[in-house]
C-alpha cells in the first residue's frame, strides 16, 4: 500500500465518486474510506440520488414538533454537516425518495418517485455528473441494493448503466464529453464475520452482543458477503469521522443504537477496514486489493487514461 501512495503523490490526486440513494447512506457505507482518500489529497464526491423526503424519524430524541413537516430541509442540513465531517464534496441529483413500501401485497411506488423514473432518464443525469467530475473510481451497491429498498436497487442499476455509458460518445451526446471510469465497486457493510468477531469479544467480557439478534435471525441464503469482498481498505483512523458524519444525520440515526455500540478501540484494533467488491475494471489489478485506486497509477503512467 505504501508504494501506491508514493506513486499517487507523483501523479497527483485522483477522483473517487460514491453514488448513494439517500442522505445518510454515505455515512454508513464506506464513509471512513472516503474520509481517508479525502485526507490523502484525493477529490471525493458523494452523489445523493434522492432527497430522502420519505425518511421517518428514527431517533426518538429528534421526534420533535416541526421536524417532520420540514423533513427535506432538515435532511439537507444534516447532509451538509456529514459531508463536512468526512471532508468530501456532495451533490444532489434531485430525484424524489421512493420510500420503503410495506404491506402484503406491497403498495405501488409513489408516482414520479426515483425508482419509477425511466432508467435512461436517471442514467443521463448521472452520466452528466460523471463526465463533469471525471472519477477514476465509482462506488455503488450490489445488485440487491445491499438492502432491499427500491431506491437502493435503482442506485445499483443507474450506477452500472452510467459506468458503461459515460465513456461512449454515442450515448447521451448532450450530456458532456465522454469520460471513461476505470473501476466500479460495490460497498459491503453487513459482514457476518465482523459481527461474529465482535460478539466473541462481548462473550469474553460476559456481556450480551448487540448483534446477537441479527445473528440469530441470519438468513443462511444471504450467506457471508466476505466471500465476495475483493478489497479491504484500512481506515480505522477515520472511524471517528465516520461516526461524526452518522451523528450529523440526527433524525435518521439513534445515537444509542447498534451503530455506535461497539467500542471504538475494538473496532480500530480488531476490524480496522471497510470492505468492497470490485464489480468491473478497465485497468489491470491483482485481487485481493487494499486500495480502490490500485492499478490506476500504472494506467495513467502508461498514458492509457488521464
Ligand atoms: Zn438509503
Amino acid at each position: 500500500m505504501t508504494s501506491s501512495v508514493k506513486v499517487r503523490e507523483r501523479v497527483g490526486g485522483l477522483r473517487l465518486m460514491a453514488v448513494h440513494a439517500h442522505p445518510d447512506d454515505e455515512s454508513s457505507k464506506g464513509a471512513a474510506t472516503m474520509a481517508k482518500y479525502a485526507a490523502d489529497g484525493h477529490d471525493v464526491l458523494v452523489v445523493t440520488l434522492t432527497g430522502g423526503e420519505r425518511g421517518d424519524i428514527l431517533n426518538p430524541a429528534m421526534d420533535l414538533p416541526g421536524i417532520k413537516e420540514r423533513m427535506p430541509e432538515v435532511r439537507r442540513e444534516e447532509m451538509a454537516k456529514a459531508a463536512a465531517a468526512l471532508g468530501v464534496q456532495q451533490m444532489w441529483l434531485g430525484f424524489v425518495d421512493s420510500g420503503l413500501p410495506e404491506g402484503d401485497p406491497l403498495p405501488p411506488l409513489p408516482e414520479g418517485s426515483f425508482a419509477t423514473v425511466p432508467l435512461e432518464v436517471s442514467t443521463e443525469a448521472l452520466v452528466r455528473v460523471v463526465r463533469d467530475f471525471k472519477p477514476h473510481v465509482m462506488v455503488t451497491y450490489d445488485e440487491l441494493g445491499g438492502y432491499p429498498h427500491p431506491d437502493h436497487i435503482r442506485d445499483h442499476e443507474v450506477s452500472m448503466a452510467a459506468y458503461e455509458a459515460a465513456g461512449d460518445p454515442e450515448q447521451f451526446p448532450d450530456a458532456g464529453d465522454p469520460w471513461t471510469v476505470s473501476k466500479i465497486y460495490y460497498t459491503h457493510g453487513f459482514i457476518r464475520d465482523r459481527m461474529v468477531l465482535f460478539s466473541d469479544e462481548y462473550a469474553k467480557i460476559g456481556k450480551e452482543s448487540p448483534f446477537a439478534e441479527w445473528l440469530s435471525k441470519w438468513d443462511p441464503e444471504r450467506g457471508n458477503l466476505m466471500g465476495r469482498v475483493t478489497t479491504q481498505v484500512t481506515c480505522g483512523e477515520f472511524f471517528p469521522q465516520r461516526d461524526e458524519a452518522l451523528r450529523a444525520h440526527a433524525t435518521q440515526i439513534d445515537p444509542n443504537g447498534v451503530f455506535f455500540a461497539v467500542p471504538m478501540e475494538w473496532q480500530q484494533r480488531l476490524w480496522p477496514t471497510e470492505e468492497f467488491e470490485l464489480a468491473k475494471t478497465r485497468v489491470k489489478t491483482a485481487i485481493p486489493e487494499t486500495d480502490l485506486f490500485a492499478g490506476i497509477d500504472a494506467a495513467i503512467a502508461a498514458g492509457a487514461s488521464e
